[in-house]
């Protein structure tokens, strides 16, 4: 039989559905290649073989019986570590929830659950999604399959080399700044930021909850679709959901088509800092959009330049309120409670001992950016520079249907290069952030690889705010299009799979 972790999501669930596979071989398949490459790549900090198993034989026994299997039923899925899952544990990627096991499952988690998808386990992150490496785990970084000594971007790294690594055909993922696009960018996998409000919050351990959004990391813009269509929709415990239906995002991903759309190519995100490889690659797509019939025009957005300098501050600040909430009396570690210590020193010495770095560098952050006499020049200005962002969008979808830059500046750096160094760490989002804080839909499709270093290539596609299928639309097009170009998936090249 040919190897099941080859598939794409679609394809395995028309097998599952047609007999022609069980859902116990499709997980089975995904369990033993998650054993033969993980000790290397490190996408999971936890591997639910049971569960997995568990629910693969349930699908088997519905299709047995006769009853209808929905659009993904039996395939597998890796969930980032920032999901609470009943029974199984979830750390945030953090010491501070070591040893945690939740007692419910997130609304994401749920939708997974009863569109029977095998959950195969828990992904590797950022402590608390803050960073863009995957350096910030409190249990060590994770490999970019295509270079295992380089970063799989972050903060969900874990999930996106999950999928490049075949090791599932599926992900979640969350994106505050850039944290499903630009792992996707760097590993040469589609990456989707869904609307704000479009996919439920509830049971993400949130770090800045007005930024915070679930979504899906696939190896195609179909199996994205697929996902995006299974866990999106209104939720009534997350009183930010939009209530409104998710969009048609799966028919857009079976109709790629960009003849007579308005493309805009955002003027400010080029020049220095960016690697000429990436550049071009982009350069070229945009010249594919407009050989498929689009027509492309260049569009300012002046205040993206400043939504870095935004982010890293309301990010912080809203980090630090939410994470006031780990005070060792609740959940997870508890250090020096040994009779010694009063309350306000166990709440101390936890802390210390169970956040990391960036971790309290935020929170430090964003408690002086909040105290009084510093509020309005921090935090209320960030606010001011927010709605600038937005109406820098709102003037642009004016003029275009979709805007179109690199997903990020550089490809995939080395191990340790911006460890020491969070500016530079910092700016790997320069081009993700503005969707963040505007709260518009985003995606990342692979575009190519760079010339100089031969990694992929993300080009980054943005469209209003309830538009996801726009998205799809226009990743689809120009998935087939650089397939056909390429003769075959971009992750084919990768020389380590
Ligand atoms: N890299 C950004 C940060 O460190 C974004 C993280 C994210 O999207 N979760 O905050």
């Amino acid at each position: 039989m040919a190897d099941l972790t080859r598939l794409t999501a679609a394809e395995t669930a028309e097998r599952i559905a047609s007999g022609d596979v069980t859902a116990v071989e499709v997980a089975e398949a995904h369990l033993a290649r998650i054993d033969a490459v993980d000790e290397k790549v490190h996408a999971f900090l936890y591997v639910d073989r049971e569960g997995a198993l568990a629910k693969a034989r349930e699908v088997d026994e519905k299709r047995a019986r006769g009853e209808r299997l929905g659009p993904l039923a039996g395939v597998p899925v890796a969930v980032k570590d920032l999901f609470t899952t009943e029974g199984v544990p979830t750390t945030v990627g953090s010491k501070i929830l070591e040893g945690w096991i939740p007692p419910y499952d997130a609304t994401v988690v749920r939708r997974l659950k009863e569109a029977d998808v095998v959950i195969l386990g828990k992904t590797n992150m950022d402590e608390f999604a803050m960073g863009s490496s995957t350096e910030n785990s409190a249990y060590g970084p994770t490999g970019n399959p295509w270079d295992l000594t380089r970063i799989p971007g972050g903060s969900g790294g874990g999930s996106s080399a999950a999928v490049t690594a075949y090791e599932a055909p599926l992900a979640i993922g969350t994106d505050t700044g850039g944290s499903i696009r630009q792992p996707a960018a760097v590993t040469g996998t589609v990456g989707v930021k869904p609307t704000y409000g479009g996919v439920s919050r509830y049971g993400m351990v949130a770090f800045s909850s007005s930024l915070d959004q679930a979504g899906p990391c696939a190896r195609t813009v179909l199996d994205a679709a697929l996902l995006h269509s299974v866990i999106g929709g209104h939720d009534e415990l997350d009183s930010t959901s939009i209530e409104q239906p998710v969009p048609d995002v799966v028919t857009a991903a079976r109709n790629g088509d960009v003849a007579g759309l308005r493309v805009g190519v955002v003027k400010e995100f080029r020049g220095e800092g960016y690697q000429a490889g990436v550049l071009q690659r982009v350069d070229e797509t945009v010249e594919l959009l407009r050989e498929l019939g689009a027509e492309v025009v260049e569009v300012s957005c002046p205040s993206f330049t400043k939504a870095l300098a935004a982010y890293y501050l309301i990010a912080p600040s809203e980090c630090s309120s939410n994470l006031a909430r780990f005070d060792a009396m609740r959940y997870g570690l508890r250090v020096g409670d040994d009779g010694t210590h009063s309350a306000e020193e166990v709440t101390a010495l936890t802390r210390e001992a169970g956040f990391g770095d960036e971790v309290k560098r935020r929170v430090m952050l964003g408690t002086y950016a909040l105290s009084s006499g510093y509020y309005d020049a921090y935090y209320g200005s960030a606010q001011k520079v927010r709605t600038l962002i937005t109406r820098d969008f709102e003037r642009a979808f004016g003029e275009v249907d979709v805007l179109v830059s690199p997903t990020t500046p550089t490809t995939a750096f080395p191990i340790g290069e911006r460890a020491d160094d969070p500016m530079a760490m910092y700016l790997a989002d320069l081009c993700t952030i503005p969707s963040n804080l505007a709260g518009n839909a985003a995606m990342s499709v692979p575009c190519g690889l760079a010339p100089e270093d031969g990694l992929p290539v993300g080009l980054q596609i943005v469209a209003p705010a309830m538009a996801d299928d726009r998205l799809y639309r226009v990743g689809a097009a120009l998935e087939a299009a650089h397939q056909a170009r390429w003769g075959h998936p971009l992750l084919e090249e990768a020389p380590s799979l």
